[in-house]
């Protein structure tokens, strides 16, 4: 075979994989996805017990749902809102069958390179085929591709608790007691949680998830102790748009964890930055610094929910195009920067974005976004549909902007960090509540906001914005 007649290699069977698969089909490709789990969305089921904040219509890809439509499936109602063993059940379950001649199971990618060639010899490297290394039950195999989209999530590499990014002193030697993301407190973890005392560490909507999943057993075991711990200086930014927030599921998580700590269900210790994990006993002490002096608690078990990294260990000899600090793929780190804004909305990118020096490799999915939280499956369908179509040559539809995101309107500007003016611009009036907010370093980028859209002082708290409708616009 011609390096041209070969497959595309998908990595990872989760929602961002699948849809990868049923958009190059489309297109009269062919995919192979490579998935190291025993089945598909081997990552949700760890969160199986949780409720989605986006309703079905968000959450199903469009090739997808073709390809299942053939097979007489129907669509679940469009705005009932999923958990993610439904999401599962009634569309990934049912889209992995369709799919199954081109799914292998048990097939964890260990490495991606260029045959015969490192990452450091450049002439003629673009013809050459991917070598895409899998470890499985029967040992090491490798398989050639013409192109590779790894969509293997961020699951698999939570942060640690640490403040400063690293783990915290004793963390990972106390690994038994620390569950990360949103364990089942009320269903298999039940007896591991149930009248102990609970450190919850984190900000986001995992945290909020996990508060209240542990209230909720409190209310049944009334021993069951539960403290947030946070970086954040005031608690109140945890809890997100609340009522502004256009998703209320995900609106309504901030305003539960706002009532569980006015009632004192939950106890809040914050600033608090993690230094130090101690064993005393049976139990576990908490230190670090809360303010500007040093304290400690003790709990028997810690929630870590401080966010993801992606894990970039298999992509050694592949040559990237990372953003410098979120470590999202190609150029979108100046769209989902947490430190600019903080929209669940981001600018919709495809192909061209997500690019990397390793013509025909691209990195989609939540893993796309690097460390920024803000990933919303409905953004990676967007961004497999327009490589799909760049890996078919359909230059045009790989640039055009089909996205409808659900607005998230609910931006808080932060004061700029940075010597700049910062275009931030985050709200629910313009069509699709975009937000963007360039980095200096990529000043160029500002034309995000478009020229007509007023450049606003980061501090205020929302400024109308612009949303380019093409991938050339944004450029
Ligand atoms: C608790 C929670 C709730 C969320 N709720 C929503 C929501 O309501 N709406 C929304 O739009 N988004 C939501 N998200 C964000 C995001 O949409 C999900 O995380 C989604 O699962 C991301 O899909 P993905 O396909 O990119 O990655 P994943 O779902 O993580 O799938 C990655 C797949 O790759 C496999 N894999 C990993 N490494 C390898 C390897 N080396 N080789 C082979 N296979 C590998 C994994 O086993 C897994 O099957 C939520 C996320 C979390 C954590």
């Amino acid at each position: 075979m011609t390096p041209q007649e070969l497959r595309v290699i998908v990595i990872g069977a989760g929602p961002v994989g699948l849809a990868a698969a049923a958009q190059l089909l489309a297109r009269g490709a062919e995919p192979l996805v490579l998935e190291a789990g025993p089945a598909v969305a081997h990552n949700i089921r760890q969160w199986g017990h949780v409720g989605m904040f986006t309703p079905w219509r968000f959450c199903v890809d469009r090739a997808a749902a073709a390809l299942l439509a053939t097979r007489g499936w129907k669509h679940p109602p469009p705005d009932d809102v999923p958990t993610g063993a439904d999401l599962i059940a009634q569309y990934l379950e049912p889209l992995a069958k369709a799919l199954a001649p081109y799914i292998e199971f048990h097939a964890r990618v260990i490495a991606v390179t260029r045959k015969g060639f490192d990452k450091v010899r450049s002439a003629g490297r673009e013809e050459l085929p991917f070598v895409v290394r899998v470890q499985g039950p029967d040992g090491v195999r490798r398989f050639e591709a013409r192109a590779v989209i790894d969509a293997s999530g961020t699951w698999t590499a939570p942060n640690p608790m640490g403040a400063d990014g690293l783990p915290a002193i004793g963390e990972e030697a106390a690994a038994d007691r620390i569950a990360s993301g949103i364990p089942d407190v009320l269903g298999t973890e039940r007896t591991r949680y149930a009248g102990k005392t609970t450190a919850v560490v984190g900000s986001g909507h995992s945290a909020l998830n996990a508060l209240i999943e542990l209230a909720a057993l409190r209310l049944e075991a009334t021993a069951t102790r539960i403290v947030w711990l946070m970086r954040k200086e005031r608690v109140e930014a945890a809890f997100g748009g609340e009522t502004a927030d256009a998703l209320p599921e995900r609106g309504a998580l901030g305003s539960q964890a706002r009532a569980l700590v006015e009632s004192g269900a939950v106890e809040v210790l914050t600033p608090f930055r993690i230094s130090e994990i101690v064993r005393v006993e049976n139990r576990l002490r908490i230190e670090g610094e809360h303010g500007d002096r040093s304290a400690s608690i003790i709990a028997d078990e810690i929630v870590v929910a401080t966010g993801f990294r992606p894990d970039l260990s298999m992509l050694r000899e592949i040559r990237l195009a990372l953003d410098p600090w979120l470590e999202s793929a190609g150029t979108i780190g100046p769209l989902i920067d947490p430190n600019l804004h903080s929209c669940g909305t981001v600018r919709p990118h495809g192909a061209k974005e997500l690019a990397h020096p390793e013509a025909g490799f691209f990195i989609a999915g939540m893993k796309s976004y690097g460390r920024a939280p803000t990933f919303l499956l409905a953004t990676g369908h967007e961004q497999v549909r327009s490589i799909a179509a760049a890996l078919t040559g359909d230059v045009e539809a790989a640039g055009r902007v089909e996205l409808e995101l659900p607005e998230t309107g609910v931006c808080n500007s932060r004061p700029a960090t940075r010597d700049v003016a910062v275009a931030a611009c985050c709200t629910t009036e313009t069509p699709q509540g975009a937000c963007c907010a360039p980095k200096p370093d990529l000043a160029a980028d500002a034309a995000c906001c478009g020229t007509t859209a007023p450049v606003v002082e980061i501090a205020s708290a929302t400024a109308s914005c612009c949303i380019p409708r093409s991938h050339e616009l944004a450029e």
